[in-house]
């Protein structure tokens, strides 16, 4: 693999490329107790970056995990790091934790074997003409009680990795996926909303999924703009008879869906808007 637009700040330095830091007895990597958040530069911005590094703190919180930096000190070592990329550079900024452990069980065992690194990557950004195509998963999202689906945890990535990994292999880009009671939860690795009639919704936060940074700030910015937004149950039946759908994640930011299932949608005014105002918030 070509390493060379990798930059990795761990144990107080600056390595380029792909560092080993883990070995074969590192919990992290034998058992999944890590974390993770990933936000975005582009264009010289870094929007809602002190969010990310929070909730990568509440994630290590919440899998047991010991939050050894502050949002201030990730976010000063995020700017030191992107000084290495050229200005402007699309970069994907990656804060993680993980457990070291004993080496020995199922338990991380004490917090204090937690390691940080964070990791800055470069990576396009979807264009902006970019679309795609969607089905529904036949995997779904765990339940709080199935997985710790409060935390960004590396440990619920496989099961998101399959999910796409099936739409891939009959042909679309990505997936519905459904929570536990059968409602429409998220896409596999973004959330995702609908529009019809003129109103945007967006499934309601119920513990199975992740309640996005750019959900959430895509809700507010439309809200403010005067669009309404329904946060609520929806069924994929909706999904399948709407005017419009779109999704919104960190990675590229807001991206319309141009087909589900066999039915071919317009990317349309409302994602549009809210790449628009998503645009306009992150250059302030
Ligand atoms: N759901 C999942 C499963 C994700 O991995 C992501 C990307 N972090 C999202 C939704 C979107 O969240 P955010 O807007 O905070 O990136």
């Amino acid at each position: 693999a070509e390493w060379s637009t990798t930059w990795t700040w761990f144990d107080g330095a600056w390595h380029e490329g792909n560092p080993p830091i883990m070995g074969p007895r590192t919990h992290a990597a034998w058992l999944g107790s890590s974390v993770f958040d990933g936000a975005r530069a582009f264009e010289g911005v870094t929007p809602d970056l002190d969010l990310h590094c929070q909730r990568v703190n509440d994630s290590a919180v919440a899998l047991g995990l010991k939050a050894t930096k502050s949002v201030g000190e990730m976010m000063e070592l995020t700017s030191e790091g992107l000084g290495k990329f050229g200005p402007g550079t699309p970069v994907y900024i990656k804060p993680m934790y993980w457990a070291e452990g004993d080496g020995i069980g199922t338990i991380a065992g004490d917090p204090e074997t937690t390691r940080f690194c964070l990791c800055l990557f470069e990576a396009a950004i979807a264009p902006k003409d970019a679309s795609m195509s969607v089905t529904l998963s036949p995997f779904r999202r765990p339940t709080m009680e199935c997985m710790p689906v409060n935390a960004k945890a590396g440990c619920l990535y496989p099961n998101n990795a399959r999910a796409i990994v099936e739409a891939k292999a009959r042909g679309f880009d990505n997936a519905i996926v459904l929570d536990m009671l059968g409602n429409v939860a998220e896409l596999t690795t973004s959330n995702v909303f609908m529009a019809k009639d003129g109103v945007v919704h967006t499934p309601a936060p119920n513990g199975t999924f992740l309640n996005g940074i750019t959900r959430q700030r895509i809700i507010g910015l439309l809200r403010k703009s005067g669009v309404e937004v329904v946060e609520r149950t929806l069924s994929y039946r909706e999904f399948q008879e709407a005017d419009e759908i779109f999704s919104t994640g960190n990675y590229n930011k807001v991206v319309p869906i141009n087909r589900i299932e066999t039915r071919d949608l317009q990317p349309g005014p409302f994602a549009a808007r809210a790449r628009e105002l998503y645009w306009e918030f992150a250059h302030g």
